[in-house]
């Protein structure tokens, strides 16, 4: 079973995924944890160039490639042989980010997009995906106090420093795309207490789960 997990800033992913890491494991699944990008050697290699380079310094369409490139080799690599090891695999983003950070966010076209996303998944597509919902204004302000928590300048600052306006459009953008795909990506309220998220989140797994 292969499950992945979306949305904006400050939805909470990291801690949600850590939970439902600990549910299914105590169903007696054996489940791999993995991310994107950065989930393979190479992708390592790709994270640090697309975190840390300026907005300034990069086309979109190059982005894409290095995202594309990444998920390429994640799933051939990590995920495929991983699922047909028998492991549940949980992913922290998937092609379903290319779709909407550098389609609704950056402009590019999201067919030529999704064309591109099944060449990168070579036919691997999620059994399910877990988009987490929050205002972008939330979300970033729950960024923000994690980030001074920790002390830390976030590794993603260059993607935060963005206008408020760009990720209203990446959350715009992933409720349209769930709601054209239905089926697979299910849609949490991530606005309340981490407890009742993965509460809802429990529930869609369950679901998956017996299906
Ligand atoms: O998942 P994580 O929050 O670590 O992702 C790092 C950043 O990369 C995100 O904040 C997002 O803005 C950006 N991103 C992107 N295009 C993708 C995937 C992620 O711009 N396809
Ligand atoms: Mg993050």
């Amino acid at each position: 079973m292969f499950i992945t997990f979306e949305g904006i800033e400050g939805t909470g992913k990291t801690t949600q995924i850590a939970k439902v890491e600990k549910y299914l494991t105590s169903l007696g699944k054996d489940v791999l944890l993995t991310l994107e990008p950065g989930g393979s050697r190479v992708g390592q290699e790709l994270r640090k160039m697309l975190l840390h380079v300026e907005n300034q310094d990069i086309t979109p369409q190059t982005e894409l490639f290095l995202y594309l490139a990444d998920r390429a080799q994640h799933v051939s690599q990590i995920i495929r042989p991983n699922l047909a090891a028998g492991k549940v695999v949980l992913c922290d983003r998937f092609a379903d980010s290319t779709i909407v950070y550098q389609g609704f966010g950056r402009g590019l076209d999201t067919k030529v997009l999704q064309q591109l996303n099944d060449v990168a998944v070579d036919g691997l597509w999620p059994d399910l995906t877990i988009l987490l919902d929050i205002d972008p204004e939330v979300g970033l302000q729950r960024a923000n106090s994690r980030n001074l928590e920790e002390n830390k300048t976030n590794e993603e600052g260059r993607f935060e420093a963005e206008h408020i306006s760009f990720h209203k459009r990446i959350r715009e953008g992933y409720l349209t795309w769930a709601a054209l795909n239905r089926d697979r990506v299910k849609v949490a309220d991530a606005s309340a207490s981490p407890e009742k998220v993965f509460e809802q989140i429990k529930d869609m797994l369950d679901a998956e789960v017996s299906s």
